[in-house]
């Protein structure tokens, strides 16, 4: 039977040379690709108190829209700098090359609310770990971060555990 992980197609040397690059576009054109992935992600939290749906840009907007809708959650996009309209808090994080930064609305979400983070992929964590210290700067509780893909060697599983986040992913 196919599985979520027959959907990702990887693109060799893009953006530049040596990375692997896991691109979930032919996952998400694909009817029953798509559906499995946004069951997949929210099975581990159903049943469980989610308040709000936190997706990273941006193809966690695409993933984090679907699961919010599913679980009857609203949902917050964490962008890049520059990009939301309203007043935000942000941080900083650093690159392979540089540093990024990303900012959440800080009325979007309440004391006390409990999160989910949804992103595509887990690399080294970094694009996370901002995310989570956002979302808790704001006062929300962090109840899991969901991934399509992890990429185990690259360390952002056990970065994010070790900050006692519970982590899932669909695929290596
Ligand atoms: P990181 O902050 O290192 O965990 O990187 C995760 C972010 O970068 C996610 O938003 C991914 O979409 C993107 N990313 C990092 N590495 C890859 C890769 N090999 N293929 C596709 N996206 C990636």
């Amino acid at each position: 039977m196919t599985q979520v992980q027959d959907y990702i197609r990887t693109i060799v040397d893009f953006p530049k040379p040596g990375i692997m690059f896991r691109d979930v576009t032919t996952l998400f054109s694909n009817p029953r690709g798509f559906r499995m992935a946004v069951d997949q992600l929210l099975h581990p939290y159903a049943g469980r108190r989610i308040d709000v749906v936190v997706g990273l840009e941006a193809r966690g907007f695409i993933l984090g829209g679907a699961v919010a809708h599913q679980l009857g959650t609203g949902f917050v996009p964490i962008r890049k700098k520059g990009k939301l309209p309203g007043t935000v808090i942000s941080e900083a994080y650093t690159l392979e090359y540089g540093e990024a930064v990303v900012e959440v609305h800080d009325d979007a979400i309440a004391a006390g609310q409990t999160v989910l983070i949804v992103d595509d992929l887990l690399a080294t964590g970094g694009t996370a770990e901002a995310g989570i210290k956002l979302v808790e700067r704001l006062g929300g509780q962090i109840a899991g971060c969901a991934f399509v893909v992890d990429l185990p060697d690259l360390g952002g599983r056990k970065r994010l555990e070790a900050m006692g986040i519970e982590v899932h992913a669909l695929c290596a």
